[in-house]
C-alpha cells in the first residue's frame, strides 16, 4: 500500500492534467470531449493530450461546479486520484460530487473490506473526519463509489472507505433503492457496457456532530457506453440514466426506478453543470429526457 516516489509523481501528474482541463472548461471552443471543429493550433499540445489520461478518463464530461486544487476553495476543493475526481466540501464534511469510471476489470469477487480512514488527501487545515463522526448517530456510513465497484483494484478499494467518499444515509436509502441501482448498474457492466458515472449530495437534513451535514437527498447520472466506446461519441441517444433519492426512512420498498429523473432537474437543484463540456444544443437534448421517455 505504500505510494512509491513514482506513484506520487504520477499522482501529482494526473493532478496536473486535470487541472489544466478545468482551466480549459472556461476556455470557449476547448473541450476533452473531443470536437473535431476545433483546429489543432487552437489547442495547445499539452491541454488536448489528457484526453487519453486515467485521471479525465473519471470526469470526461466537464468539471460540474469547477471545482480547483486551492486549499482556499474548502467549499469546492478537487482531489483527483485515478480512480475517481472528488469536489469536496469542507463545510458539509462530505464530497458535493464524486465521478468515476466503471468496466468489468473494475469488478471481481468480493474482497475483505479495510477500515474507514480519513482521506489522506485533504489539506491539513480541514476539518478531519473519521469512522467514529457517524457513530451513533443513526445513519449508514453511505459509499458513494461502491465497493464493489473497485474489488478489481486492492488500492482503489480502500480508497471507496476514505471517510471523503462517505455520506449519512438512512439505512433505507443505503440497503434499498440506492444498493438496488448500484447492483443494477453493475449488472450493465457484466453485459459489457462500461459507465460514466458522477454521485452527490444535496440539501441538508441536520448536522453530525456539527462536523457533516446530512443531506437531503442523494443523486446520480450513469452515462451508458458500450465496451471500448469513445467518450466523444455521446449523441443525443445515448443512454443516461439519472435519479434523485430521498435520504429518507420507509423507503425500503420503492424501487430504484421511482426515483429516476433528469439531469436537468438535478441541475437545477444543486446548482451544478453537469455535461458542461458539451456543446449546449447536446446539454439540453440529453439533460431534459428521463431514462425511459
Ligand atoms: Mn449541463
Amino acid at each position: 500500500m505504500t505510494k512509491t516516489a513514482d506513484d506520487r509523481a504520477r499522482s501529482r501528474l494526473l493532478q496536473l492534467l486535470v487541472l489544466a482541463a478545468a482551466a480549459c472548461i472556461s476556455i470557449p471552443g476547448c473541450a476533452f470531449v473531443g470536437q473535431p471543429s476545433v483546429p489543432e493550433s487552437n489547442a495547445p499540445t499539452d491541454l488536448r493530450r489528457p484526453a487519453s489520461t486515467p485521471a479525465i478518463a473519471q470526469l470526461p464530461f466537464g468539471n460540474p461546479s469547477n471545482a480547483t486544487n486551492d486549499p482556499a476553495n474548502e467549499d469546492n476543493f478537487l482531489i483527483v486520484r485515478d480512480s475517481s475526481v472528488i469536489s469536496y466540501n469542507n463545510r458539509r464534511g462530505t464530497a458535493n460530487w464524486i465521478a468515476w469510471r466503471t468496466t468489468r476489470r473494475d469488478l471481481g469477487g468480493s474482497i475483505a473490506r479495510p477500515l474507514f480512514e480519513p482521506d489522506p488527501d485533504l489539506p491539513d487545515d480541514f476539518r478531519r473526519i473519521g469512522y467514529y463522526d457517524y457513530s451513533g448517530s443513526g445513519y449508514d456510513r453511505g459509499h458513494l463509489v461502491p465497493a464493489a465497484d473497485r474489488f478489481g483494484n486492492p488500492d482503489q478499494f480502500r480508497q471507496t472507505f476514505f471517510m471523503t467518499n462517505i455520506v449519512p444515509q438512512t439505512g433505507d436509502l443505503n440497503q434499498f433503492p440506492w444498493e438496488k441501482f448500484e447492483s443494477y448498474a453493475r449488472s450493465l457492466v457484466y453485459r459489457g457496457n462500461e459507465l460514466y458515472t458522477i454521485s452527490g449530495v444535496y440539501g441538508d437534513a441536520g448536522r453530525l456532530r456539527n462536523k457533516i451535514t446530512v443531506p437531503t437527498n442523494c443523486w446520480k447520472v450513469i452515462v451508458v457506453f458500450g465496451r471500448g466506446q469513445r467518450v466523444d461519441t455521446i449523441t443525443n441517444v445515448t443512454r443516461i440514466i439519472a435519479v434523485d433519492m430521498p435520504n429518507a426512512d420507509g423507503i425500503e420498498d420503492v424501487p430504484w426506478e421511482r426515483y429516476k429523473t433528469t439531469v436537468r432537474a438535478i441541475e437545477e437543484r444543486t446548482g451544478f453543470d453537469l455535461f458542461r463540456s458539451l456543446p449546449r444544443d447536446i446539454q439540453d437534448r440529453i439533460e431534459t429526457r428521463a431514462d425511459g421517455n
